[in-house]
C-alpha cells in the first residue's frame, strides 16, 4: 500500500467472473427492473444486479408510493410493464386508483381521492382534478418485481454493489460488483445503467453533469385515524390549512399535502421533509441528511400528536431504508432533453418512451463516446430543469422497458445499440403493450429540427 497526497494507491486485484450474459442491468429500481424483464422477454439472457436486499429503488426502498405523471388529459400515456405492476399489486389489495368515472372534478371523488395523491400535480386550479394515479404498498412492489423477474428468467444478484465498468477500446464489456466475497465480474454484450446516479456511465468516463435537487428521507406514520384527519380538513378547512402550514414549517419544506393515504389501514406516507444542498453521491452529505431528516420528523410527530385531529396517537412506523434522491448525475447523451422540449411537448421521431405529455428520444438514453451502454431512468440525458419535470416513476419505467427492447433488438440484429433500428424498437414496444410515443398526441409540437436523429 502507498499513501501520497491524501490518496491510497490500491493494489490490483482479480475479480472472479460469476456470469457471462447478453445484457447486464445495474440497479433494480423501476427503470432497471423493467429493463431487465423487457430484455429477457425479448429473448436476451439478462443479469440484474442490485446493491440492496430488495428490488424497487425509490419506489419501494425510498417509499415513493404513488405512480403519477402518466396522463395527458384523460389519455393514459405510459403503458406496458407499468400496467402489469398495477394489475398485480391491485389483485393483492396493495394498490388503489380512481375508476374512470371518478376522474375529473366531481366533488365526492375529490374528497375520496385527493389524500391518495391521485390528483393532477400540474394543475394550478383548486381543487385539483382527480386523474389516473396509483397509490401502492412498497412490499407489494417488491413482491411483483420478484415475480416478474423470476417469471422472465432474469438472473438476479442482490447484495451486489456495482463498482467499476469494464471498458475496452471505448466499448463496455461488463461490470464489476463488490460483494461479501470480494469483487465479482459480470461480462455482457450490453450494459444498461439504471443506477439512478449514472454510476456505470461515470465509471466508463461518459460525459455527464452533476446537479442536485431536494433530498428526502420519506417516512410513514402509523396509528393514524385517517378518516378523522380527513373529516377535520373538509369540515374546518381554514384551521386545517393553518395547522398544515405549521407542520410544513416544522418539516422544513414539503409539497402541499405532507401526508397521503396508503393501502394499509391507519398508515400514511409522508413525502417530506424537503432538504436542499445535499449531494446524493457524497456519503458524508447523505449521512448528514439522514440525521437532519430525523430531527424534522421527530419534531413533526410531536406537533402532530398535540395538534392534529386523527394524529393524536401516531408514531413513526419507519423511515425509508433509502434516502429519497430526485437528481444527481445526468448523462449528456446523443441528445439532451431541455425544459422547452418538456414544456412545449416536443415530439421526436425516435421517441421510445413517454411521460405525461412529453416524449423521450432514444438518443437521450445513448451516451456519447461509449459503446454498448444504455441509460434508463432518472439520470437520463436531460438538463437539470428538464429532468425535474420528467423523472417520475412511470416515465422511468417507460425508459427501462424501451432500453430492454433496444438491447435485445440490437443483439438480434448484430448491431451496436447506438445503431439499432429505432422503428423496430418502437414496433416491438407497441407489440408488447407499451406506448413508445411514436404516434404524437394531438397537443404535441412537431419540431422538424429535433426530429432528425444525430
Ligand atoms: C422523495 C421523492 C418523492 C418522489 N415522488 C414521486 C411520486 O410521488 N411519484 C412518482 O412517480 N415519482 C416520484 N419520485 C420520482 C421517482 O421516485 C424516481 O425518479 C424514480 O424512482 C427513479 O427510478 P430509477 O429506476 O431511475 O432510479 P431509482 O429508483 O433510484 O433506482 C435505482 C436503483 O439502482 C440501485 N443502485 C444504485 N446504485 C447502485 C450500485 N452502485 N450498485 C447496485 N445497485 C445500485 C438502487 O439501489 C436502486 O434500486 C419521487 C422521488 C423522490 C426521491
Amino acid at each position: 500500500m502507498r499513501i501520497s497526497d491524501g490518496t491510497v494507491r490500491l493494489a490490483e486485484r482479480n475479480a472472479k467472473v460469476v456470469s457471462e450474459t447478453d445484457v447486464v442491468v445495474v440497479g433494480g429500481g423501476p427503470a432497471g427492473t423493467t429493463a431487465a424483464v423487457s430484455a429477457a422477454r425479448n429473448g436476451a439472457r439478462v443479469t440484474l444486479v442490485e446493491r440492496y436486499a430488495a428490488l424497487g429503488g425509490m419506489a419501494a426502498g425510498g417509499f415513493v408510493l404513488v405512480l403519477d405523471d402518466m396522463v395527458n388529459g384523460q389519455e393514459i400515456t405510459v403503458r406496458g410493464l407499468v400496467d402489469e405492476f398495477v394489475e398485480r399489486m391491485a389483485a393483492k389489495g396493495l394498490a388503489a386508483y380512481p375508476s374512470e368515472a371518478e376522474r375529473g372534478l366531481d366533488e365526492a371523488a375529490i374528497r375520496k381521492w385527493t389524500r391518495w395523491g391521485a390528483f393532477d400535480i400540474h394543475s394550478n386550479g383548486r381543487p385539483k382534478p382527480i386523474v389516473y394515479a396509483v397509490a401502492f404498498d412498497p412490499e407489494g412492489w417488491k413482491e411483483v418485481s420478484n415475480e416478474l423477474v423470476q417469471e422472465s428468467n432474469v438472473e438476479l444478484r442482490l447484495h451486489s454493489w456495482f463498482s467499476e465498468t469494464l471498458v475496452e477500446d471505448g466499448t463496455v464489456r461488463g461490470v464489476v460488483v463488490q460483494t461479501k466475497e470480494g469483487p465479482q465480474a459480470i461480462l455482457a454484450d450490453v450494459v444498461i445503467d439504471a443506477s439512478g446516479d449514472a454510476d456505470v456511465a461515470w465509471s466508463a468516463g461518459a460525459p455527464l453533469i452533476e446537479d442536485s435537487y431536494i433530498v428526502t428521507p420519506v417516512f410513514r406514520l402509523g396509528n393514524v385515524d385517517v378518516d378523522a384527519a380527513e373529516r377535520f380538513e373538509w369540515e374546518e378547512p381554514e384551521k386545517a390549512r393553518e395547522l398544515n402550514r405549521k407542520a410544513k414549517r416544522i418539516l422544513g419544506g414539503s409539497w402541499d399535502l405532507w401526508w397521503l393515504r396508503t393501502p394499509l389501514e391507519g398508515i400514511v406516507w409522508c413525502n417530506c421533509p424537503h432538504m436542499r444542498g445535499f449531494s446524493a453521491t457524497d456519503p458524508v452529505a447523505l449521512t448528514n441528511a439522514q440525521f437532519e431528516g430525523r430531527r424534522h420528523i421527530n419534531d413533526l410527530v410531536d406537533f402532530a400528536r398535540e395538534n392534529l385531529p386523527g394524529f393524536e396517537n401516531c408514531h413513526v412506523v419507519d423511515v425509508a431504508p433509502q434516502i429519497g434522491v430526485r437528481q444527481s448525475r445526468l448523462i449528456q447523451g446523443e441528445y439532451v432533453v431541455t425544459k422547452e422540449d418538456i414544456v412545449r411537448r416536443h415530439h421526436f421521431a425516435d421517441s421510445v418512451a413517454r411521460g405525461r405529455d412529453y416524449y423521450t428520444p432514444y438518443r437521450a438514453m445513448v451516451p456519447q463516446h461509449v459503446d454498448q451502454l444504455l441509460l434508463a431512468g432518472r439520470h437520463y440525458s436531460a438538463t437539470p430543469d428538464a429532468q425535474r419535470m420528467s423523472r417520475e416513476i412511470p416515465p422511468c419505467m417507460s425508459m427501462g422497458e424501451a432500453a430492454g427492447v433496444a438491447a435485445a433488438t440490437a443483439l438480434d440484429r448484430g448491431v451496436r445499440v447506438r445503431d439499432v433500428d429505432v422503428a423496430e424498437v418502437q414496433r416491438r414496444l407497441r407489440a408488447q403493450g407499451a406506448d413508445p410515443g411514436d404516434v404524437p398526441s394531438a397537443n404535441a409540437t412537431i419540431l422538424e429540427a429535433a426530429e432528425v436523429p444525430a
